[in-house]
């Protein structure tokens, strides 16, 4: 990105935002040299954080191609980050063009990346939100219009809850959404499990994500996200690091369930 030139007033270039760190990490060129300091500092703490979040975009493929392919035809993708390869709408439109995708994500160099993309785009559109105020976000009219919750709709909040401190708010993120799902529905969550790493290596970590955009970064295992998802019915292989999620190679299934990572989760109601 060329660096600071015709930003919006609202997009702080000196403030590492986690939309552009994740990008960085991901290999993209939208990010800033605040951005590319703070993800180097993150990547000497958690030196296997670039694999995690390919592999994390990877899992995001492997699920919307599948829900797309049984029948899903609407996808709503909270936090959606920065445009990259393969986005929602272009893995869902292989299978039927028609499906309706909503990005909504608060960061607002998103929105305008987005509406780049999506300019013209007859069945996609991406709007400002925040999920930490849930009910607005549900509310938002661009996506009261685009989505009809009466039918089954598959909601992505694929590396994003990790950004909520508060777990009464992360629960009722998830209570809220779940309110709204039409049966068929599906949740699909990815979220930063900091396994067995050390106190120093944990509060190095926190201490990057306390300049950005975020504020925050939280651990949460396997069994917070099945907490959060009970009642669902989980998709095996139930709750697993990204990478072992129904992998393309069967060498990816192995983990241990002790080391970072960002786990997987996807739900049907
Ligand atoms: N979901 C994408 C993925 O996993 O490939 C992008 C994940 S990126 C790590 C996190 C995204 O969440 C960023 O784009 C950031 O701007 C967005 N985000 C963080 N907090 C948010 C909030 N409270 N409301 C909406 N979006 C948020």
């Amino acid at each position: 990105m060329a660096e600071h030139t015709n930003l919006p007033a609202s997009i702080d270039p000196t403030i590492p935002s986690v939309a552009r760190m994740y990008d960085y990490y991901l290999g993209g060129k939208d990010n800033f040299a605040a951005d590319r300091r703070a993800a180097e500092q993150f990547i000497t703490v958690l030196p296997g954080i670039r694999e995690m979040a390919r592999a994390n975009r990877a899992f995001l493929a492997r699920v919307v191609d599948l829900l797309a392919r049984e029948g899903i035809r609407q996808f709503l993708d909270i936090g959606s980050g920065l445009p990259t390869q393969e986005n929602v709408h272009q893995i869902a439109h292989r299978v039927d063009p028609e499906v309706r995708v909503v990005y909504a994500d608060n960061d607002p160099i998103v929105l305008v990346h987005g509406r780049a993309l999506l300019a013209d785009h007859r069945h996609s559109t991406v709007v400002q939100a925040d999920m930490r105020e849930p009910e607005a976000l549900l509310a938002h009219p661009e996506i009261v219009s685009a989505l009809d919750f009466d039918r089954p709709v598959a909601v992505l909040l694929v590396s994003m809850l990790h950004f909520v401190p508060e777990e009464a708010l992360v629960t009722r993120i998830v209570a809220t959404i779940r309110e709204r799902l039409a049966p068929g529905s599906h949740l699909i969550i990815t979220h930063a499990f900091a396994g067995d790493v050390s106190a120093e290596v944990h509060e190095a970590g926190q201490q990057v994500y306390r300049s950005t955009t975020t504020g925050s970064l939280t651990s949460r295992g396997a069994d917070r996200l099945a907490e959060l998802l009970a009642g669902m019915t989980l998709l095996e292989p139930g709750i697993v690091p990204v990478q072992a999620w129904r992998p393309d190679y069967e060498g990816d299934a192995a983990f241990d369930p002790a080391k970072p990572a960002i786990l997987a989760a996807v739900a049907r109601h």
